[in-house]
Parts: structure tokens; C-alpha cells; sequence
């Protein structure tokens, strides 16, 4: 069953540049930063009392981030539910003719179990599933970020 929201996804063109929006305008504490290479993208979470803003760099052109933000720009990418059986929701998807991107499960960020139904049957919204884990840890290394003058000029 569906437990929680885990994350909200958000495509952006560049970590080093939004970074500097979500810890020095937000004020938010940085968890874990990620590269998965199945989806070619680099990824930063933010906890917000448990519910994770999950922002999402393409790092090729062939990411479906870039084709994303190709198409629509910066945004909200998709919204991604907690479940304790991925499997069988995805499942239960399927057998109600929801149209799947991913026929099973398979590994995101953390290591978890991931699933997604298309924005087509979902009224427009990116769908994931994705099993319980932990999005805290600093992960891969220090990021850049922009310095509040290069952040001014920006937006
Ligand atoms: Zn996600």
C-alpha cells in the first residue's frame, strides 16, 4: 500500500545553479547527492520532515531529464509515492490498464526499488513508486554552487 509521499522530483539544468536557491534562499540541509547511471542523471535531496524535494541534473543528452527540460523547461518533473510493495503496486496498475514506464521495478537512487506509470493515464502527472530508504548522507562528494551575485544575475 501507499504509505507517504517520499519525494517531489524537479528537473533543473543545473545542480551547481539551483543548489543555491534550495540551501542559501530555502535554507535547507543538503542529504545525499547521487549519479544513476540508468536514467544518466545526477540527483540532490532535500528532507523536509521526511517528504525529500529531489532535484533531478541530466547529466547526457540522451537523459530523459533533458528531454524533459527540452520540451517543458525547469519544474516539477514528478511526484513519488512511498510503498511497502512496489511490486504489487505497479501490478495493480497494470491490471487496471494505467500505462507503465517501467513493466518492473527497478533501482533508483539509494538503492531503492522504483517504478513508474506514465503521465498519459496518471492526468498528467510522472508517477514513481518507490520503496522505503534513506536520503540523508552526503553521497558523492562536494557540489558547486553559484555565488549570491552569479544567483542574482540568474533570476
Ligand atoms: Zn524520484
Amino acid at each position: 500500500m501507499l504509505q507517504k509521499i517520499d519525494h517531489i522530483g524537479i528537473a533543473v539544468d543545473s545542480l551547481a545553479e539551483a543548489r543555491f536557491y534550495y540551501e542559501e534562499v530555502l535554507g535547507l540541509a543538503r542529504g545525499r547527492v547521487e549519479e544513476i547511471a540508468a536514467w544518466q542523471v545526477r540527483v540532490a535531496f532535500y528532507d523536509l520532515g521526511g517528504v525529500h524535494i529531489e532535484l533531478l541534473e541530466p547529466m547526457t543528452e540522451d537523459s530523459p531529464v533533458a528531454k524533459f527540460l527540452k520540451k517543458n523547461g525547469p519544474g516539477v518533473h514528478h511526484l513519488a509515492f512511498r510503498s511497502d510493495d512496489v511490486a504489487g503496486q505497479l501490478a495493480r496498475a497494470a491490471a487496471k490498464g494505467c500505462r507503465l514506464i517501467t513493466s518492473e521495478p527497478v533501482s533508483g537512487a539509494g538503492g531503492k526499488k522504483i517504478a513508474f506509470l506514465h503521465p498519459g493515464s496518471t492526468f498528467g502527472v510522472l508517477t514513481e513508486f518507490c520503496s522505503s530508504s534513506d536520503h540523508g548522507g552526503k553521497g558523492a562528494g562536494p557540489l558547486p554552487s553559484l555565488t549570491e551575485e552569479q544567483y542574482e544575475k540568474k533570476v
